[in-house]
């Protein structure tokens, strides 16, 4: 499904949209070019062509060549062994550095692993425009396409994933060696059943078809906590395949759920508006970005308690080129402790199920902007359980 904002994720889609976007605008070739990439999520048009060149939708740099693997089906998916990413690597001559401050050349490359010692390669920090002040992006090592961490590295995922099964009361079972799957249906019931505006049967039994697994109420909060440390293990990674290939997700009638359509960075805040908006997932889903504030017992009420996340630049409306779209999201919680610990610049996780509304045009606030009126689009949810958000840096 495409809709008219969805950004570009081609060179050729951002070449278009930056002609569309001179002519409307009155600006430069060069300014539309970067206007448009930082709008996908690049630093700049620069950014964009060495990612996208090199095969990747998303702004990382993969410089070797990779071949479909036969084992996996997921067209999209390349290089998919990657495993977490590593804030040190160590250079040929044992030195180590640091992710951030790295650059290409500086070490004797290439790279590794400081742990097992597999090649690594680096992912440059860059600076993302956010609506209201740019957000740095953390730089990091991680491993070559169809690269593997050594078995018991810590950098490896897939033992990770097998500590979070093992301790999941069930909510992630193993279907083959270094393959599991999280059933997102138990999280739901458990949201359903710990919502305190809900009655929940009292022997947990609710009549329903296709139920494969037994359901016990007491354990709700546990498949929460480990639904939580599935996605903090997710944020630990570069993207949603790293960790799609060692724990697969099931939705009722053990229908298969793709990570994308169920985990959200900040790039991709207004797809999970629309899969909400459009009714395309009844599953909870996860939304991960950067806290811009967290107001507490909003007039004086201590059950009122906001945390809102960092925008995304407004987009430009394809129907209306004087109007900018934009996305909020907002986390409410009725018990002001749950917000304790976290603070403006942190990136949370969020997980449950959302709602979405859209509010219509207004005028923009500042004048002589890029636009005239702005349409603010809203998903929000309310924390059921305290571990629905988590810290993941
Ligand atoms: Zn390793």
């Amino acid at each position: 499904m495409r809709t008219t904002d969805t950004p570009p994720s081609t060179l050729r889609g951002i070449r278009r949209k930056a002609k569309k976007l001179k002519r409307d605008k009155n600006i430069s070739h060069d300014e539309a070019l970067h206007a448009v990439a930082r709008e996908c999520g690049f630093q700049d048009f620069h950014h964009a062509r060495r990612s996208l060149e090199r095969g990747s939708a998303t702004p990382t740099p993969n410089t070797t060549p990779t071949e479909p693997q036969p084992s996996d089906e997921k067209p999209h998916a390349q290089g998919t062994v990657m495993g977490i990413k590593m804030n040190l690597a160590k250079d040929q001559n044992g030195r180590e550095w640091d992710a951030d401050t790295y650059q290409r050349g500086m070490g004797a490359e290439p790279l590794m692993c400081t742990h097992c010692g597999v090649s690594v390669t680096h992912n440059p920090s860059y600076t993302r425009e956010m609506y209201d002040k740019p957000v740095l992006v953390p730089g990091y090592f991680r491993l070559l396409p169809k690269g593997a961490h050594a078995s018991h590295c810590r950098f490896g995922v897939d033992e990770e994933v097998d500590k979070i099964a093992m301790e999941s009361e069930g909510l992630i079972e193993s279907i083959q060696r270094d393959k599991y799957r999280m059933r997102l249906v138990m999280i739901k019931e458990a949201l359903e059943g710990a919502s305190p505006a809900k009655d929940q049967d009292s022997d947990g039994s609710r009549a329903k078809t296709g139920r494969t697994y037994v359901r016990n109420p007491s354990l709700l909060p546990a498949y929460i906590n480990s639904a939580n440390r599935a996605l903090k293990l997710r944020a630990l990674c570069a993207s949603n395949q790293d960790i799609e290939q060692h724990l697969e997700l099931i939705f009722e009638g053990n229908v298969k759920v793709s990570w994308d359509q169920f985990y959200y960075e900040t790039e991709r805040h207004m797809e999970a508006f629309h899969a909400v908006s459009q009714n395309v997932v009844q599953h909870p889903i996860a939304l991960q970005g950067n806290v811009k504030s967290v107001r507490r017992a909003l007039k004086g009420d201590a059950s009122k308690n906001v945390l809102n996340l960092q925008m995304n630049a407004f987009r430009v409306d394809q129907d209306d080129a004087d109007n900018g779209i934009g996305l909020e999201v907002s986390v409410w919680s009725r018990e002001t402790a749950w917000f304790n610990g976290l603070e403006d610049g942190d990136d949370v996780v969020v997980l449950g199920v959302w709602k979405s509304s859209i509010t219509p045009p207004s005028a923009a606030p500042r004048e002589g902007g890029r636009f005239k009126t702005l349409t603010k689009r809203r998903l929000s949810l309310s924390l059921i359980l305290k571990p629905q958000i988590s810290k993941v840096r």
